[in-house]
Formats: structure tokens, C-alpha cells, sequence
């Protein structure tokens, strides 16, 4: 098997609570503890787990917006808190990242084209034939980029996040709660759109979700997360037909319901 698009080797981030006493340190919560995961080229890897489980700050670890207190994260080999900011900013293109609310990332005063060709403009590019292929990519057409965001349905709209996110070809799709506003039927659409340009693009995919019926739908391997802590690993299917923890049938539970 190749090298590893992407591996997290022991992850670990704390952060300060709130001073409760001014005689004490200020206590830490570890909202990532130890996390270790191996994502494949057009495979998916799934993190799930209730709200505050640590998923979104693994994520941002993941596209280097913040540093892990211990461990280590290599994107194809190289470990992203020890490169040059020269190199993290030529690899920063290769890695990219869908939300779960796109007006988050799509500025509502400007064009869609605008803003999915912002990130290219970050890297002194600006192609127009870039952006429409991308749109075309994504299932919209090329004629839509001068429209406004709130033109577009829900639906739609996380279409233009994710020609956003693979207008720079990225190997890595990091999406945080990517469909998770969405209709359980534009949902599907979605996790569909993803699937069909992992194929044509050989994307490696971490899909981060506090939903496990959607988690179990589109993910190759799992990672069950709570309070930081990673309860299970392993492929999807081992995981949720033979389920080690409580937890986890619990979430499964929750999915079916
Ligand atoms: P999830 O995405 O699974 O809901 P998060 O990663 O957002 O979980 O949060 C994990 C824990 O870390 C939570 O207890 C949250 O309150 C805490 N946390 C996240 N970001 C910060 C921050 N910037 N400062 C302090 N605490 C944070
Ligand atoms: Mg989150």
C-alpha cells in the first residue's frame, strides 16, 4: 500500500479553562487526547462523536489553523508543524476544508465565482477556467458564477463550498459537519457529490459528523471520539456491526432512530 495521505501521530490539544481561583493555575481541558489515524488516498475516513467530543479542533489541527501540544500530523510524509511557512503555504493547497455552514466561507456581498476563486487569488491565481470547471465539477454550471449566495438553496450553496474547497486540486478534503444542516434527502445528494469526486479525483476524504447514520453511509474506516478520547478505530464495518463501546452503540442507536 502507498505512504499515507495524511497521519496524525498522537494528537493532543489542551485548552485553558476559565481561572476558578487566582491561588490555582487555570485548569486544562484536553479537547483532543492522543488521536492517531492513517487516511489513504480515495479512502474516508470518518471521525464521529457527540458535540464536544474534540472532532472540530482535530480538524483544525488537521489543516494546520492551530498546533498540537504534542504529536504530529504529516500530510504525505511531511510533518505540517516543522515545515517552513514557505512550504506550509505551497502545501496549504493541497489540503482544503468544507464547513458546515458554506456562508462561512462564501462572502454574501460577493459573487460565488469571487469566492471560489479565493483560494487561488491566496496563491497569486486567479483562472476563471478554474473556477467554471470547478462549478461544472460540482454539478452547477459555469453560468451561475456572477449569482449572489443567497440565490441558491442550502443545498446548493454547499455545492459552491465544495468547488471552493477543490478549485485548488486538493488531495485532502477535510469536511467539519458538512451536510450537517441539510435535509436528510439533499444530504444524500451531498455525501453522493463527495463520493463521485473522490473517484474522479482520488480524494482522500476526513468526514467529521456527530451523526453516525451519515458517517456509516459514505466512511472506510472510523473513529469513535468522546471527551477527546478515541473509544474505536478500525475499518467502518468492523466498528459498527461488532461495536467495543457503550458509546458507540449508542450513537448507533441514535442513527437508526
Ligand atoms: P466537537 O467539534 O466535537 O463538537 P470541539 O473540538 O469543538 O468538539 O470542542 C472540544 C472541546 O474543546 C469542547 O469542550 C470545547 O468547548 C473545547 N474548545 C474547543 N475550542 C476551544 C477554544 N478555542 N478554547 C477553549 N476551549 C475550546
Ligand atoms: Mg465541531
Amino acid at each position: 500500500m502507498s505512504a499515507p495521505l495524511l497521519q496524525a501521530k498522537a494528537l493532543t490539544r489542551r485548552y485553558a479553562l476559565p481561572r476558578t481561583s487566582l491561588f490555582k493555575p487555570a485548569p486544562d481541558l484536553v479537547a483532543v487526547n492522543s488521536a492517531s489515524f492513517s487516511l489513504h488516498r480515495g479512502e474516508t475516513l470518518g471521525v464521529v462523536g457527540e458535540s464536544g467530543s474534540g472532532k472540530s479542533t482535530l480538524a483544525r489541527m488537521v489543516m494546520a489553523f492551530e498546533a498540537p501540544d504534542e504529536g504530529h500530523i504529516l500530510f504525505e510524509g511531511q510533518d505540517l508543524n516543522a515545515v517552513s511557512s514557505q512550504e506550509l503555504r505551497r502545501l496549504r493547497r493541497r489540503f482544503q476544508m468544507v464547513f458546515q455552514d458554506p456562508f462561512g466561507s462564501l462572502d454574501p456581498r460577493r459573487s460565488i465565482g469571487w469566492s471560489i476563486a479565493e483560494p487561488l487569488r491566496a496563491m497569486g491565481e486567479d483562472s476563471k477556467a478554474r473556477v467554471d470547471e470547478a462549478l461544472e465539477q460540482v454539478g452547477l454550471t459555469a453560468s451561475v458564477a456572477g449569482r449572489y449566495p443567497h440565490e441558491f438553496s442550502g443545498g446548493q450553496r454547499q455545492r459552491v463550498a465544495i468547488a471552493r474547497a477543490i478549485v485548488t486540486r486538493p488531495a485532502l478534503l477535510v469536511a467539519d459537519e458538512a451536510v450537517s444542516a441539510l435535509d436528510v434527502s439533499v444530504q444524500a445528494q451531498i455525501l453522493n457529490l463527495l463520493l463521485d469526486l473522490q473517484d474522479e479525483l482520488g480524494l482522500g476524504i476526513l468526514f467529521i459528523s456527530h451523526d453516525m447514520a451519515v458517517v456509516a453511509s459514505i466512511c472506510d474506516t472510523l473513529l469513535v471520539m468522546q471527551h477527546g478520547h478515541t473509544l474505536e478505530a478500525g475499518p467502518a464495518h468492523e466498528v459498527l456491526n461488532a461495536p467495543t463501546h457503550e458509546y458507540t452503540r449508542s450513537l448507533l442507536k441514535a442513527a437508526k432512530a
